[in-house]
Protein backbone atom coordinates (compact mmCIF):
# COMPACT_ATOMS: atom_id res chain seq x y z
CA UNK A 1 0.00 0.00 0.00
CA UNK A 2 0.61 3.63 -0.57
CA UNK A 3 2.92 5.28 2.36
CA UNK A 4 0.95 8.58 3.46
CA UNK A 5 2.93 10.79 1.49
CA UNK A 6 2.42 9.32 -2.00
CA UNK A 7 -1.68 9.18 -1.27
CA UNK A 8 -3.72 11.77 -3.59
CA UNK A 9 -6.61 13.86 -2.42
CA UNK A 10 -8.64 11.39 -4.34
CA UNK A 11 -7.46 8.11 -2.48
CA UNK A 12 -7.36 9.60 0.67
CA UNK A 13 -11.66 9.69 -0.48
CA UNK A 14 -11.32 6.67 -1.81
CA UNK A 15 -9.80 5.22 1.67
CA UNK A 16 -11.84 6.84 3.87
CA UNK A 17 -15.12 5.57 2.28
CA UNK A 18 -14.20 2.08 2.10
CA UNK A 19 -12.21 1.68 5.51
CA UNK A 20 -12.66 4.74 7.89
CA UNK A 21 -15.49 4.19 10.43
CA UNK A 22 -16.38 7.68 11.44
CA UNK A 23 -18.40 8.79 14.92
CA UNK A 24 -22.26 9.41 14.82
CA UNK A 25 -21.66 9.55 10.68
CA UNK A 26 -24.43 8.22 8.60
CA UNK A 27 -21.15 6.62 6.16
CA UNK A 28 -23.61 6.15 3.73
CA UNK A 29 -24.13 10.15 2.96
CA UNK A 30 -20.39 9.76 1.34
CA UNK A 31 -20.06 9.20 -2.54
CA UNK A 32 -18.11 10.35 -5.54
CA UNK A 33 -20.37 13.57 -4.99
CA UNK A 34 -20.07 14.46 -1.55
CA UNK A 35 -16.90 14.36 0.05
CA UNK A 36 -15.67 13.54 3.47
CA UNK A 37 -14.33 16.43 5.09
CA UNK A 38 -10.91 16.04 5.20
CA UNK A 39 -8.83 18.11 7.35
CA UNK A 40 -5.17 18.07 7.22
CA UNK A 41 -3.57 21.14 9.13
CA UNK A 42 -4.45 24.01 11.84
CA UNK A 43 -3.58 27.46 12.94
CA UNK A 44 -4.43 29.58 15.42
CA UNK A 45 -8.04 29.43 14.76
CA UNK A 46 -7.73 27.87 11.31
CA UNK A 47 -7.88 24.48 10.02
CA UNK A 48 -7.33 23.97 6.36
CA UNK A 49 -8.83 20.82 4.26
CA UNK A 50 -7.03 18.94 1.99
CA UNK A 51 -7.55 20.97 -1.15
CA UNK A 52 -6.14 24.15 1.24
CA UNK A 53 -9.59 25.32 1.86
CA UNK A 54 -9.40 27.48 5.14
CA UNK A 55 -11.81 27.45 7.47
CA UNK A 56 -12.70 29.09 11.17
CA UNK A 57 -12.86 26.60 13.65
CA UNK A 58 -16.09 28.13 15.39
CA UNK A 59 -15.79 24.83 17.65
CA UNK A 60 -12.38 23.93 18.65
CA UNK A 61 -12.82 20.89 16.99
CA UNK A 62 -15.37 19.81 18.92
CA UNK A 63 -15.40 22.02 22.44
CA UNK A 64 -11.94 20.82 22.57
CA UNK A 65 -8.34 22.59 20.73
CA UNK A 66 -8.63 25.38 23.65
CA UNK A 67 -5.25 26.79 23.14
CA UNK A 68 -5.84 26.95 19.31
CA UNK A 69 -4.46 25.41 16.33
CA UNK A 70 -0.39 24.62 15.40
CA UNK A 71 0.84 25.24 19.17
CA UNK A 72 4.38 24.21 18.93
CA UNK A 73 4.92 24.38 22.89
CA UNK A 74 2.66 21.36 23.09
CA UNK A 75 3.72 19.28 20.31
CA UNK A 76 7.82 19.62 21.67
CA UNK A 77 5.87 18.56 25.51
CA UNK A 78 4.63 15.67 23.60
CA UNK A 79 7.66 14.66 21.95
CA UNK A 80 10.00 15.17 25.07
CA UNK A 81 7.93 13.36 27.36
CA UNK A 82 7.81 10.33 25.06
CA UNK A 83 11.66 10.03 24.83
CA UNK A 84 11.98 10.33 28.00
CA UNK A 85 9.28 7.54 29.21
CA UNK A 86 7.14 6.79 26.59
CA UNK A 87 4.62 5.31 28.59
CA UNK A 88 4.17 3.51 31.86
CA UNK A 89 1.23 2.82 33.76
CA UNK A 90 -1.01 4.23 37.14
CA UNK A 91 -1.86 1.24 37.88
CA UNK A 92 -0.22 0.79 41.26
CA UNK A 93 3.16 2.65 40.07
CA UNK A 94 2.92 6.12 38.90
CA UNK A 95 5.68 8.46 36.90
CA UNK A 96 5.82 12.09 37.62
CA UNK A 97 4.36 14.03 35.05
CA UNK A 98 0.63 12.49 36.10
CA UNK A 99 1.72 13.07 39.61
CA UNK A 100 2.96 16.50 38.84
CA UNK A 101 -0.28 16.84 36.89
CA UNK A 102 -2.69 15.85 39.28
CA UNK A 103 -1.36 17.95 42.12
CA UNK A 104 -1.65 20.78 39.76
CA UNK A 105 -5.32 19.93 38.79
CA UNK A 106 -6.27 19.71 42.44
CA UNK A 107 -4.72 23.02 43.13
CA UNK A 108 -6.78 24.86 40.75
CA UNK A 109 -9.90 22.76 40.78
CA UNK A 110 -12.68 24.38 43.49
CA UNK A 111 -13.29 23.49 47.37
CA UNK A 112 -11.29 20.08 48.77
CA UNK A 113 -11.41 18.32 45.09
CA UNK A 114 -7.79 17.20 46.13
CA UNK A 115 -8.14 13.80 44.38
CA UNK A 116 -7.20 12.62 40.18
CA UNK A 117 -8.25 9.76 38.74
CA UNK A 118 -6.82 10.14 35.23
CA UNK A 119 -8.84 8.41 31.84
CA UNK A 120 -8.43 8.64 28.47
CA UNK A 121 -11.03 10.83 27.69
CA UNK A 122 -14.72 12.27 28.89
CA UNK A 123 -16.81 9.10 28.59
CA UNK A 124 -14.80 7.24 30.57
CA UNK A 125 -14.69 9.81 33.23
CA UNK A 126 -17.88 9.99 33.34
CA UNK A 127 -18.15 6.13 33.76
CA UNK A 128 -15.34 6.41 36.48
CA UNK A 129 -17.12 8.81 38.50
CA UNK A 130 -20.51 6.95 38.16
CA UNK A 131 -18.80 4.03 39.30
CA UNK A 132 -17.07 5.63 41.63
CA UNK A 133 -19.80 6.78 43.25
CA UNK A 134 -22.11 3.33 43.26
CA UNK A 135 -18.19 1.96 45.15
CA UNK A 136 -18.14 5.26 47.41
CA UNK A 137 -21.77 4.10 49.03
CA UNK A 138 -21.35 0.72 49.51
CA UNK A 139 -17.89 1.38 51.21
CA UNK A 140 -20.16 4.16 53.40
CA UNK A 141 -23.06 1.99 54.39
CA UNK A 142 -25.69 2.25 51.85
CA UNK A 143 -24.88 -0.08 49.11
CA UNK A 144 -28.77 0.74 47.57
CA UNK A 145 -27.76 3.34 45.75
CA UNK A 146 -27.30 2.98 42.51
CA UNK A 147 -29.23 5.07 40.79
CA UNK A 148 -28.26 8.07 38.43
CA UNK A 149 -30.42 11.84 38.27
CA UNK A 150 -29.33 13.98 34.91
CA UNK A 151 -30.99 15.65 32.70
CA UNK A 152 -33.21 15.68 29.83
CA UNK A 153 -31.48 15.94 26.35
CA UNK A 154 -27.75 16.08 28.24
CA UNK A 155 -25.03 14.10 26.53
CA UNK A 156 -22.83 12.65 29.09
CA UNK A 157 -21.03 10.07 26.48
CA UNK A 158 -21.52 7.13 25.01
CA UNK A 159 -19.97 4.09 27.20
CA UNK A 160 -22.53 1.97 28.72
CA UNK A 161 -22.71 3.37 31.93
CA UNK A 162 -22.28 6.89 30.72
CA UNK A 163 -25.28 6.40 28.43
CA UNK A 164 -27.78 5.96 30.91
CA UNK A 165 -27.01 9.45 32.11
CA UNK A 166 -27.16 10.80 28.46
CA UNK A 167 -30.79 11.78 28.07
CA UNK A 168 -31.10 12.17 24.67
CA UNK A 169 -33.38 9.41 23.03
CA UNK A 170 -32.40 8.89 19.40
CA UNK A 171 -28.44 7.98 21.04
CA UNK A 172 -29.92 5.75 23.41
CA UNK A 173 -32.88 3.83 21.52
CA UNK A 174 -30.36 1.62 19.73
CA UNK A 175 -28.77 0.09 22.82
CA UNK A 176 -31.81 -0.44 24.44
CA UNK A 177 -31.94 -1.86 27.11
CA UNK A 178 -29.39 0.40 28.98
CA UNK A 179 -28.27 -0.64 32.66
CA UNK A 180 -31.03 -0.01 35.51
CA UNK A 181 -31.17 3.18 37.39
CA UNK A 182 -31.59 5.96 35.21
CA UNK A 183 -34.19 9.14 36.04
CA UNK A 184 -34.29 11.89 33.89
CA UNK A 185 -35.52 15.33 35.08
CA UNK A 186 -36.04 19.11 33.47
CA UNK A 187 -33.30 21.47 32.06
CA UNK A 188 -32.48 24.92 32.37
CA UNK A 189 -34.16 26.16 28.95
CA UNK A 190 -35.15 29.64 29.69
CA UNK A 191 -36.19 29.87 26.83
CA UNK A 192 -39.15 27.18 27.06
CA UNK A 193 -39.00 26.67 30.27
CA UNK A 194 -40.05 22.92 31.21
CA UNK A 195 -40.77 24.04 35.17
CA UNK A 196 -40.29 27.11 37.12
CA UNK A 197 -37.73 25.14 39.48
CA UNK A 198 -35.59 22.94 37.91
CA UNK A 199 -33.77 22.24 40.83
CA UNK A 200 -37.13 21.21 43.03
CA UNK A 201 -37.47 19.13 39.86
CA UNK A 202 -34.18 17.20 41.02
CA UNK A 203 -35.69 16.86 44.61
CA UNK A 204 -38.96 15.55 43.36
CA UNK A 205 -36.81 12.82 41.72
CA UNK A 206 -34.99 11.77 44.18
CA UNK A 207 -38.36 11.59 46.84
CA UNK A 208 -40.02 9.72 43.96
CA UNK A 209 -37.28 7.65 43.06
CA UNK A 210 -36.64 6.97 46.92
CA UNK A 211 -33.89 8.29 48.57
CA UNK A 212 -31.82 5.22 49.58
CA UNK A 213 -31.52 4.40 46.14
CA UNK A 214 -30.46 7.47 44.79
CA UNK A 215 -26.54 7.51 43.80
CA UNK A 216 -25.42 11.00 42.55
CA UNK A 217 -26.85 13.44 40.28
CA UNK A 218 -25.16 14.63 37.42
CA UNK A 219 -25.21 18.01 35.44
CA UNK A 220 -22.95 19.85 32.85
CA UNK A 221 -22.70 23.84 34.46
CA UNK A 222 -24.15 24.92 30.83
CA UNK A 223 -25.77 21.88 29.40
CA UNK A 224 -24.39 21.52 25.75
CA UNK A 225 -27.18 19.83 24.12
CA UNK A 226 -30.54 21.54 23.33
CA UNK A 227 -27.80 24.46 22.97
CA UNK A 228 -26.12 25.60 25.70
CA UNK A 229 -28.46 26.21 28.47
CA UNK A 230 -27.56 27.73 31.19
CA UNK A 231 -28.09 27.72 35.08
CA UNK A 232 -30.90 29.98 36.51
CA UNK A 233 -29.88 32.25 39.43
CA UNK A 234 -29.03 29.83 42.79
CA UNK A 235 -29.93 26.84 40.73
CA UNK A 236 -26.48 25.13 41.52
CA UNK A 237 -26.46 26.12 44.88
CA UNK A 238 -29.78 24.47 45.93
CA UNK A 239 -28.78 21.56 44.08
CA UNK A 240 -26.12 21.29 46.43
CA UNK A 241 -28.45 21.87 49.51
CA UNK A 242 -30.60 19.21 48.23
CA UNK A 243 -27.50 16.77 47.56
CA UNK A 244 -26.19 17.20 50.80
CA UNK A 245 -30.03 16.99 52.67
CA UNK A 246 -30.57 13.07 50.70
CA UNK A 247 -26.99 12.53 50.92
CA UNK A 248 -26.50 12.22 46.93
CA UNK A 249 -23.28 12.76 45.52
CA UNK A 250 -23.19 15.58 42.90
CA UNK A 251 -21.11 15.25 39.84
CA UNK A 252 -20.08 18.49 37.30
CA UNK A 253 -19.35 16.99 33.96
CA UNK A 254 -17.20 19.43 33.11
CA UNK A 255 -15.80 17.13 29.86
CA UNK A 256 -16.61 20.77 28.03
CA UNK A 257 -17.00 23.83 30.80
CA UNK A 258 -13.96 23.77 32.21
CA UNK A 259 -10.20 24.86 30.56
CA UNK A 260 -11.04 28.21 30.53
CA UNK A 261 -14.20 27.51 28.48
CA UNK A 262 -16.17 29.75 30.52
CA UNK A 263 -13.94 31.95 31.53
CA UNK A 264 -12.66 30.12 34.57
CA UNK A 265 -10.72 26.82 35.26
CA UNK A 266 -13.88 25.19 36.10
CA UNK A 267 -17.93 26.01 35.32
CA UNK A 268 -18.58 25.18 39.17
CA UNK A 269 -16.43 28.42 39.75
CA UNK A 270 -18.02 30.62 37.54
CA UNK A 271 -21.60 29.64 38.96
CA UNK A 272 -19.88 29.47 42.32
CA UNK A 273 -20.61 26.01 43.58
CA UNK A 274 -18.74 22.93 44.88
CA UNK A 275 -19.66 19.90 43.35
CA UNK A 276 -18.11 16.51 44.88
CA UNK A 277 -16.80 15.05 41.97
CA UNK A 278 -15.94 17.01 38.56
CA UNK A 279 -15.72 14.97 35.09
CA UNK A 280 -13.40 16.73 32.42
CA UNK A 281 -11.79 15.81 29.36
CA UNK A 282 -10.87 17.42 26.05
CA UNK A 283 -9.44 21.22 26.74
CA UNK A 284 -7.67 19.40 29.13
CA UNK A 285 -5.16 19.53 26.48
CA UNK A 286 -6.68 21.16 23.76
CA UNK A 287 -6.79 18.30 22.96
CA UNK A 288 -3.41 17.46 21.69
CA UNK A 289 -3.53 14.10 23.21
CA UNK A 290 -6.34 12.29 24.54
CA UNK A 291 -7.09 12.54 28.27
CA UNK A 292 -9.81 13.06 31.05
CA UNK A 293 -9.69 13.04 34.86
CA UNK A 294 -12.53 12.74 37.73
CA UNK A 295 -11.68 15.39 40.58
CA UNK A 296 -12.84 14.07 43.59
CA UNK A 297 -13.21 15.72 46.83
CA UNK A 298 -11.69 14.30 50.14
CA UNK A 299 -14.82 13.05 51.57
CA UNK A 300 -15.20 10.98 48.70
CA UNK A 301 -11.65 9.76 48.41
CA UNK A 302 -11.77 8.83 52.55
CA UNK A 303 -13.18 5.48 52.64
CA UNK A 304 -10.78 4.70 50.06
CA UNK A 305 -8.01 5.86 52.07
CA UNK A 306 -8.01 3.70 54.75
CA UNK A 307 -5.60 1.27 53.50
CA UNK A 308 -8.10 -1.76 52.85
CA UNK A 309 -9.99 -1.40 49.69
CA UNK A 310 -9.02 -0.15 46.73
CA UNK A 311 -11.36 1.76 43.64
CA UNK A 312 -12.24 -1.57 42.03
CA UNK A 313 -11.68 0.44 38.57
CA UNK A 314 -8.37 1.06 36.29
CA UNK A 315 -7.58 2.01 32.52
CA UNK A 316 -4.47 0.64 30.91
CA UNK A 317 -4.28 4.66 29.59
CA UNK A 318 -5.19 6.75 32.59
CA UNK A 319 -2.52 8.99 33.45
CA UNK A 320 -0.54 8.57 29.85
CA UNK A 321 2.77 9.99 30.29
CA UNK A 322 2.57 12.08 26.84
CA UNK A 323 -0.80 13.01 27.54
CA UNK A 324 0.16 14.59 31.02
CA UNK A 325 3.17 16.16 29.72
CA UNK A 326 1.16 17.98 27.07
CA UNK A 327 -1.46 18.53 29.62
CA UNK A 328 1.06 20.57 31.88
CA UNK A 329 2.10 22.49 28.61
CA UNK A 330 -1.33 23.22 27.99
CA UNK A 331 -1.71 24.55 31.51
CA UNK A 332 0.93 26.62 31.00
CA UNK A 333 -0.12 28.38 28.17
CA UNK A 334 -3.91 28.76 29.71
CA UNK A 335 -1.86 30.39 32.45
CA UNK A 336 0.75 32.51 30.65
CA UNK A 337 -1.12 33.63 28.41
CA UNK A 338 -3.95 34.92 30.55
CA UNK A 339 -6.87 33.19 28.10
CA UNK A 340 -9.45 32.69 31.41
CA UNK A 341 -9.29 36.36 31.71
CA UNK A 342 -9.01 37.01 28.01
CA UNK A 343 -12.47 34.70 27.66
CA UNK A 344 -13.84 36.94 30.39
CA UNK A 345 -12.84 40.12 28.58
CA UNK A 346 -14.08 39.31 25.16
CA UNK A 347 -17.38 37.36 26.18
CA UNK A 348 -19.25 40.24 26.07
CA UNK A 349 -18.29 41.51 22.30
CA UNK A 350 -18.71 37.84 21.44
CA UNK A 351 -22.62 37.55 22.76
CA UNK A 352 -22.58 40.81 21.61
CA UNK A 353 -21.90 39.57 17.64
CA UNK A 354 -24.34 37.14 17.82
CA UNK A 355 -26.93 39.19 19.84
CA UNK A 356 -26.51 41.11 16.87
CA UNK A 357 -28.38 38.49 14.55
CA UNK A 358 -31.27 38.90 16.32
CA UNK A 359 -32.53 41.12 14.00
CA UNK A 360 -32.44 38.30 11.69
CA UNK A 361 -35.76 36.61 11.25
CA UNK A 362 -35.27 33.18 11.97
CA UNK A 363 -32.99 34.06 15.35
CA UNK A 364 -35.15 33.43 17.99
CA UNK A 365 -32.82 32.73 20.94
CA UNK A 366 -29.13 33.70 21.65
CA UNK A 367 -27.72 31.93 24.92
CA UNK A 368 -24.79 30.48 26.58
CA UNK A 369 -21.67 31.80 28.67
CA UNK A 370 -17.82 32.61 27.96
CA UNK A 371 -16.70 31.30 24.19
CA UNK A 372 -19.97 28.64 24.59
CA UNK A 373 -23.03 29.81 22.51
CA UNK A 374 -26.18 29.04 20.57
CA UNK A 375 -28.51 30.41 18.71
CA UNK A 376 -31.64 28.93 18.35
CA UNK A 377 -33.77 29.14 15.43
CA UNK A 378 -37.40 29.49 15.08
CA UNK A 379 -40.28 29.94 12.35
CA UNK A 380 -41.88 32.48 14.37
CA UNK A 381 -40.41 34.61 16.82
CA UNK A 382 -43.28 36.03 18.68
CA UNK A 383 -44.71 32.84 19.13
CA UNK A 384 -40.88 30.94 19.35
CA UNK A 385 -42.91 28.12 16.81
CA UNK A 386 -40.44 25.90 15.54
CA UNK A 387 -39.85 24.14 12.29
CA UNK A 388 -41.21 21.16 11.60
CA UNK A 389 -38.93 17.85 11.41
CA UNK A 390 -38.78 18.06 7.42
CA UNK A 391 -38.12 22.20 7.53
CA UNK A 392 -35.38 21.39 10.57
CA UNK A 393 -33.75 18.60 8.27
CA UNK A 394 -33.71 20.82 5.30
CA UNK A 395 -32.27 24.06 7.24
CA UNK A 396 -29.94 22.20 9.46
CA UNK A 397 -28.39 19.47 7.45
CA UNK A 398 -28.97 20.40 4.05
CA UNK A 399 -28.91 24.14 4.16
CA UNK A 400 -27.09 25.78 6.62
CA UNK A 401 -24.04 22.82 7.62
CA UNK A 402 -23.12 22.75 3.42
CA UNK A 403 -23.53 26.37 2.98
CA UNK A 404 -21.64 27.74 6.55
CA UNK A 405 -19.09 25.36 5.44
CA UNK A 406 -18.74 26.62 1.81
CA UNK A 407 -18.20 29.97 3.39
CA UNK A 408 -15.44 29.03 5.83
CA UNK A 409 -17.02 28.40 9.28
CA UNK A 410 -17.03 25.41 11.26
CA UNK A 411 -19.82 25.38 13.61
CA UNK A 412 -22.50 22.56 14.42
CA UNK A 413 -26.08 22.74 13.57
CA UNK A 414 -27.65 20.56 16.00
CA UNK A 415 -31.49 19.66 16.54
CA UNK A 416 -31.30 16.88 19.36
CA UNK A 417 -33.49 19.41 20.76
CA UNK A 418 -34.70 22.56 19.44
CA UNK A 419 -32.52 23.73 16.11
CA UNK A 420 -30.12 25.52 17.24
CA UNK A 421 -26.34 26.43 15.85
CA UNK A 422 -23.62 26.19 18.45
CA UNK A 423 -20.04 28.30 18.68
CA UNK A 424 -17.25 27.50 20.39
CA UNK A 425 -13.77 28.98 19.24
CA UNK A 426 -10.58 28.62 20.35
CA UNK A 427 -9.76 30.60 23.73
CA UNK A 428 -7.74 33.17 21.79
CA UNK A 429 -10.12 34.21 19.81
CA UNK A 430 -10.86 37.92 19.68
CA UNK A 431 -12.90 40.58 18.26
CA UNK A 432 -11.71 40.23 14.66
CA UNK A 433 -12.71 36.28 14.92
CA UNK A 434 -15.83 37.41 15.47
CA UNK A 435 -16.35 39.57 12.90
CA UNK A 436 -14.93 36.74 10.74
CA UNK A 437 -17.84 34.27 12.52
CA UNK A 438 -20.78 36.96 11.89
CA UNK A 439 -19.28 37.42 7.85
CA UNK A 440 -20.38 33.65 7.54
CA UNK A 441 -23.71 33.32 10.05
CA UNK A 442 -25.30 36.43 8.90
CA UNK A 443 -25.73 35.86 5.02
CA UNK A 444 -26.00 32.24 5.64
CA UNK A 445 -29.00 33.07 8.04
CA UNK A 446 -30.99 35.86 6.06
CA UNK A 447 -30.98 33.13 3.03
CA UNK A 448 -32.02 30.33 5.49
CA UNK A 449 -34.99 32.81 6.28
CA UNK A 450 -35.83 33.78 2.65
CA UNK A 451 -35.85 30.15 1.90
CA UNK A 452 -37.92 29.18 4.56
CA UNK A 453 -40.03 32.88 4.11
CA UNK A 454 -39.55 33.35 7.82
CA UNK A 455 -40.36 37.09 8.79
N1 LIG B 1 -19.67 14.59 29.01
C1 LIG B 1 -19.91 15.74 28.33
C2 LIG B 1 -20.55 16.88 29.04
C3 LIG B 1 -19.55 15.86 26.99
O1 LIG B 1 -19.78 17.00 26.33
C4 LIG B 1 -18.91 14.76 26.36
C5 LIG B 1 -18.50 14.85 24.95
O2 LIG B 1 -18.79 15.78 24.25
C6 LIG B 1 -18.69 13.59 27.10
C7 LIG B 1 -19.08 13.55 28.41
C8 LIG B 1 -18.02 12.41 26.45
O3 LIG B 1 -16.68 12.72 26.18
P1 LIG B 1 -15.82 11.87 25.12
O4 LIG B 1 -16.40 12.16 23.77
O5 LIG B 1 -14.42 12.41 25.29
O6 LIG B 1 -15.93 10.44 25.49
Amino acid sequence: MASLEELTTGDLQALARRHLWMHFTNMGAYDEAHEVPIVVRGEGCHVYDQHGRRYFDGLSALFCVNVGHGRAELAQAGADQARELGFFTNWSSAHPTSIHLAARIASLAPGDLNRVFFTSGGSEAVESALKLCRQYHKLTGAPGRYKVISRRLAYHGTTMGALTATGIPAVRAPFEPLFPGSAHVANTNAYRPETGDPAEAIRERIEFEGPETVSCVILEPVQNSGGCLVPPEGYFQRVREICDEYGVLFISDEVICSWGRLGEWFGAQRYGYEPDIITTAKGLTSAYAPMGAVIASDRVFAPFADGHGAFAHGLTFGGHPVSAAVALANLDLLEGEGLNDHVRGNQGAFRAMLESLLEIPIVGDVRGAGYFMALELVRDKETKATFTAEECDWLLRDFLSPDLFRRGLICRADDRGDPVLQLSPPLIAGPGDFAEIEAALRPALEEASRRLDVG
